[in-house]
């Protein structure tokens, strides 16, 4: 898949105008912590240099919980824009020390693949209410949902959406699951499998911060002629 193809992907849904980040050229510091960032601050969860209010604010179906590897680099991972773009139903969780025991009741479903994952039209939409994500590298990822006493014993759904996928070759970090781009494909699907209406771009925004970088990367690219790095990401979502 190409860069151009991707950017027809992208430019396809219904993603709100970024013009409020092309405005920030420059770090600022964290009002919370301090530290000097740029867009949002990574730790403490919050938009730096504009107010939430300019920004998307989705409401998701159900609770997104996602795990994150503490030893994972925060600046690599998506997971924060879910937490940005859909505070409210949101919760980023520290691996290994701050997984919550959830209960094996079937109200909590983890999004990975595997043998006994099920897709969304095999499921009861009034048989859950919380949806598990895991967000580290692909070897981190494996090794926290078959290690951890919890995450290990959830059951699973997968999504198996036909439509080309461009997230699978490009990422905006090579070794990173584009963790929002799973969650983003999982709601996208919560929508069509359940709702009665048909699916208008309700989810897009998720996707609202990486379309941000993904343009501004291959703007640089294109400025300096460096090539985007593609690489395979391993089949978080099967098809
Ligand atoms: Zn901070």
């Amino acid at each position: 898949m190409s860069a151009a193809d991707t950017n027809d992907v992208l430019g396809r849904l219904a993603i709100s105008s970024t013009a409020i980040l092309d405005r920030i050229d420059t770090r600022l510091p964290c009002p919370s912590c301090k530290k000097s960032v740029m867009y949002f601050c990574y730790y403490c969860h919050r938009v730096v240099g504009y107010d939430p209010s300019e920004i998307p604010c989705l409401s998701l179906p159900v609770q997104l919980d996602i795990i994150k590897h503490s030893r994972e680099k925060d600046g690599k991972s998506t997971a924060i824009h879910a937490k940005l773009l859909a505070p409210a139903h949101t919760t980023i969780h520290a691996y290994p020390e701050h997984v919550p025991d959830y209960p094996v009741d079937g109200r909590t479903l983890l999004l990975f693949p595997g043998e006994d994952a099920r897709s969304l039209t095999d499921i009861d939409a009034a048989s859950f209410d919380r949806l598990v994500v895991v967000d580290g590298t692909w070897n981190q990822a494996k090794a926290m949902v078959r290690y951890s006493p919890v995450l290990s014993r959830l059951p699973r759904v997968m999504i198996r959406t036909e439509q080309t996928l461009f997230w699978r070759f490009q990422n905006l970090a090579s070794d990173h699951l584009a963790t929002i781009e799973a969650i983003y494909y999982f709601y996208r699907e919560y929508h069509k499998a359940y709702a009665t209406s048909s699916y208008a771009g309700e989810y897009d925004n998720l996707l609202y911060y990486f379309k941000f970088f993904y343009n501004r990367i291959q703007n640089e690219y294109r400025r300096t002629g460096k090539p985007f790095t593609r690489r395979y990401q391993g089949d978080y979502i099967k098809y």
